[in-house]
């Protein structure tokens, strides 16, 4: 039987959590159908004269608690049902943060790798045009994500504003420099260390000598990984698309963080083994950490994983067949809606300084990332606890239970 689509996906979880609470079927409909789908042409000339049409999307999901947030990716896959899984996500998410916010989220469906800096900046200033009137600080602030960073928020940033004067707070994610906020850069993978942590302290662990995989090492899995390594966690494999490197001594993580940076094949690095993505996921350690891409835990790689914990640094990395093995195994799952938000919650601090004209220290950025997620993990291990459910079904009921709320109060549904 072939998987699930990620929208599949996500809806799979979403009704999980629903009848956790008994979601009347008048609001699951309302929860599961997207308020606003935008899919537009995106033309790129290339830097050789010929044209390049592409096509971008931005999903907004639910808004009823807030401005629509949500990254940007440009991946060869961000087609509009992957767009759409992440928009439901967000809106998921952000809820759990118990953030003002609704979930949102945009592609383009393109391989950047293959486009200079100067036809990425086009595509991005031509998508930025193609959505900007749907966009705006209290309507829809994008943010980085796969294959986008501080730069292409820094373009998105300046279009809109060429359109509708100096606005930073409608994107996130920026550099310092134009308003981005110090802390913002390693909040998703710091958060994820925030999280374990919790995690940890309330089951009778210790982050100290656990042994760690983390699969993906761009933003979220570099440093995550730095961060486990500072609190005393070995880092015994790491890969990116190139391949996996292992050591179960623990990899000198600050050695290949400057080997990355030189730009170098991750797999070049000096260590014991290297390896493909698939003997990073089955290598043996305490906590496995996705941190690349959707899909990548499946009905056909799941017995492999040796991990005890499975720690989502990436959206929707386990299949809902995958997650039913590992929860069936008594393999804790700690779900994408609660693991990897600090990068919204950071978001969410750079879009209130925005608009304060006001910028934290870095130190209380982290110390306000540390309370809120220590917050939302705890609301939801009680929420799963109280209902006898996984981390991930309890984290659903306590988002939709939310956004649920706000879409009462607002008056769309009795
Ligand atoms: P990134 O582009 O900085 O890094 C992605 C990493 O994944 C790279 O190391 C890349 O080589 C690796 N990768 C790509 N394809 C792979 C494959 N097939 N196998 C193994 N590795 C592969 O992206 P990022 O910002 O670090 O995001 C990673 C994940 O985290 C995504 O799922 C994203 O949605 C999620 N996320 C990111 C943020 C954020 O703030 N950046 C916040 C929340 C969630």
């Amino acid at each position: 039987m072939p998987e699930m689509t990620p929208s599949e996906a996500v809806e799979q979880y979403f009704h999980q959590g629903a009848e956790v609470i008994g979601l009347p079927a008048e609001m699951i409909e309302l929860l599961t159908v997207p308020d606003r789908e935008v899919t537009a042409q995106v033309p790129v000339r290339r830097d050789d004269g010929s044209l390049l049409v592409v096509l971008g999307y931005r999903v907004q999901h639910n808004g009823a608690r807030g401005p629509y947030k949500g990254g940007i990716r440009y991946h060869p896959d961000a087609d509009i049902d992957e767009v759409r899984a992440l928009a439901s996500l967000m809106t998921w998410k952000t809820a759990v943060a118990d953030l003002p916010f609704g979930g949102a989220k945009g592609g383009i469906q393109v391989d950047p790798a293959g486009l200079s800096a100067r036809e990425l900046e086009r595509m991005t200033r031509t998508f930025t045009n193609a959505v900007q009137d749907v966009l705006g600080p209290y309507r829809d602030v994008p943010a980085p994500d796969v294959n986008t960073n501080a730069q292409i928020m820094a373009w998105l940033m300046d279009q809109y504003g060429l359109i509708h004067g100096y606005t930073p707070a409608v994107v996130t994610g920026k550099p310092i420099a134009l308003g981005g906020a110090p802390g913002r850069d390693a909040a998703t993978g710091r958060g994820l260390g925030f999280v374990l942590a919790a995690h940890e302290a309330r089951t009778g662990g210790d982050l100290a000598g656990r042994r760690v995989a983390i699969q993906g090492f761009g933003n979220v899995g570099s440093w995550l990984a730095r961060d486990l390594h500072e609190r005393g966690a070995r880092v015994v494999g790491v890969s990116d698309v190139h391949g996996a490197v292992m050591d179960p001594d623990g990899i000198d993580v600050a050695a290949l963080v400057a080997h990355v940076g030189l730009g170098r094949p991750l797999p070049a690095f000096a260590a014991p083994r290297s390896g493909t993505n698939d003997d990073l996921l089955a290598l043996e350690c305490d906590v496995l950490v996705p941190a690349a891409l959707g899909g990548a835990i499946t009905a056909t790689n799941v017995d492999r994983v040796a991990a005890s914990i499975v720690l989502e640094g990436a959206n929707h990395p386990v299949t809902p067949e995958a997650d039913a093995v590992l929860t069936s195994r008594g393999v804790t799952v700690i779900p994408d809606i609660l693991a990897n938000a600090g990068g919204v919650i950071g978001s969410y601090f750079e879009w209130t300084m925005n608009i304060q004209q006001f910028r934290w220290k870095e130190e209380r950025f982290n110390n306000e990332l540390h309370d809120r997620l220590t917050a939302a993990y705890t609301a939801v291990a009680d929420e799963a606890a109280t209902h006898g459910v996984s981390l991930r079904t309890g984290a659903y009921a306590l988002g939709i239970a939310r956004v649920a709320e706000a879409v009462r109060l607002r008056g769309y549904v009795d």
